[in-house]
């Protein structure tokens, strides 16, 4: 069947709707789901071929598939990189890039302020194999160039950050990797490519948890690298290959259609979130609200510059209290209150999610690592969704108008 070919220098929003693989012999006008482990080989010498690389095509599943293909493809169009690679979760993503790209010996800077399995990853595991991590603050470009060593390969960086929306200056952290022969990684899972493209400001790989807003419904579990081929493809593609961290044909299938809604869902959720955001501001239950699309975030017009205008869509606020039990109690009350969004741990989905970051996501610190990361007892982090705004509103008016 006469496959037409896509016209160069289509629009991002094209490219999300578009990009992929052809469709197979029959035509199909929606994404076909490859939902097989094996592949056939017409015959012996082709098998001998593509197994030894000097043919393309696919063999087994752990390697590649078309679906997956498909998924890898429309997310480098639309990060705006030569290639991209699946990872069956956005921790298997940073796995590989760590695999990839580190050996005994070799020293990272990363942020304080990331993922806590990032942190874990690479201060407790990879620790473990010889490569040592130097934690510094999120927003201070001075300690990132203190902690520089010669062996510095990695500077790892999330912006903005969970819970407290802090954002890194993404252009002067790539030039003092690259001063260094260091890369740059950043992890773009807030952002999504629909707001910001950490390559277009200098960054050499970009992170994603699939898992969040690219999915966006909350259905599977998955996670991606974008970056230059010679790292995709000659790199992390063997990683894939031997160490299985491969994102399975289903989830991508899923993520990939997922792709297809991701620029109006972030418009509409940032939306919802800025209006949200400036609501809260106005409550007297509540003492402050963190989120990058506000004039009182102190890194404001950073976050506008780096993530076109928006300040994306996960909002934070402290309840006021004055101690920290009464503060959690109050956070509680509030959390307890709401009869419609969803107390759940989870982000990136249409349906709006509140937590309680003190006792759920970083439970495990004590109270004055807790202090210093500014994640009082009094903080809930609400993941805005796509419920009309009101609804949202008077879901945690509840709890904030009955505080006593
Ligand atoms: C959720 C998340 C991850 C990890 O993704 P999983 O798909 O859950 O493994 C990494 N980074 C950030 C910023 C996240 O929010």
């Amino acid at each position: 069947m006469p496959v037409k070919k896509l016209p160069e220098g289509l629009h991002r929003d094209t490219l999300a709707v578009r990009a992929g693989l052809p469709p197979s012999q029959y035509g199909e006008n929606s994404e076909a789901l490859f939902l097989t482990s094996g592949f056939v080989q017409t015959d012996a010498e082709t098998a001998a071929r593509r197994f030894a690389g000097t043919e393309d095509g696919y063999t087994y599943g752990r390697t590649s598939n078309p679906t997956v293909t498909s998924f890898e493809q429309r997310l480098a169009a639309m990060e705006g990189t030569e290639a991209a690679i699946g990872a069956s979760t956005g921790m298997g993503a940073i796995l590989m890039l760590c695999m990839g790209l580190l050996k005994a010996g070799d020293h990272v800077v990363c942020s304080r302020s990331v993922f806590g399995s990032t942190m874990n990853l690479f201060g407790r595991e990879f620790a473990k194999f010889g490569v040592e991590t130097t934690f510094v603050s999120q927003t201070d470009l001075s300690q990132w160039r203190a902690a520089m060593r010669p062996t510095t390969k990695l500077l790892f960086a999330e912006t903005p950050t969970n819970p407290l929306t802090e954002v890194c200056d993404v252009r002067a952290l790539a030039d003092l990797a690259h001063a260094a022969g260091a890369l740059l990684a950043v992890d773009n899972c807030f952002c999504t490519p629909a707001l910001q493209r950490p390559t277009e400001l200098g960054a050499d790989l970009v992170i994603h948890s699939g898992t969040k807003y690219l999915d966006g419904q909350g259905r599977v579990m998955a996670g991606a690298i974008c970056g230059p081929s010679r790292l995709i493809v000659d790199v992390f593609g063997p990683i894939v290959r031997t160490a299985g961290m491969t994102l399975s044909p289903f989830s991508a299938w899923v993520v990939l259609k997922g792709l297809e809604t991701l620029g109006i869902r972030m418009q509409a959720q940032c939306a919802n979130a800025l209006a949200f955001a400036r609501w809260l501001e106005t409550q007297p239950a509540v003492a402050r609200v963190y989120f990058p699309g506000l004039a009182s975030h102190p890194q404001h017009e950073l976050a506008m510059r780096q993530q076109s205008g928006q300040g994306g869509a996960v909002v934070s606020f402290d309840v006021r209290g004055s101690d920290p039990r009464s503060a959690r109690a109050h956070a509680f009350h509030v959390i307890d209150s709401t009869q419609m969004v969803s107390i759940a741990t989870n982000l990136g989905d249409t349906k709006t999610i509140i937590t309680h970051p003190a006792t759920t996501s970083h439970g495990r610190l004590t109270e004055e690592q807790r202090q210093a990361a500014g994640i009082g007892q009094g903080l809930i982090r609400v993941a805005v969704g796509l419920e009309h705004i009101e609804d949202i509103k008077a879901d945690l008016l509840r709890g904030l108008d009955t505080l006593t």
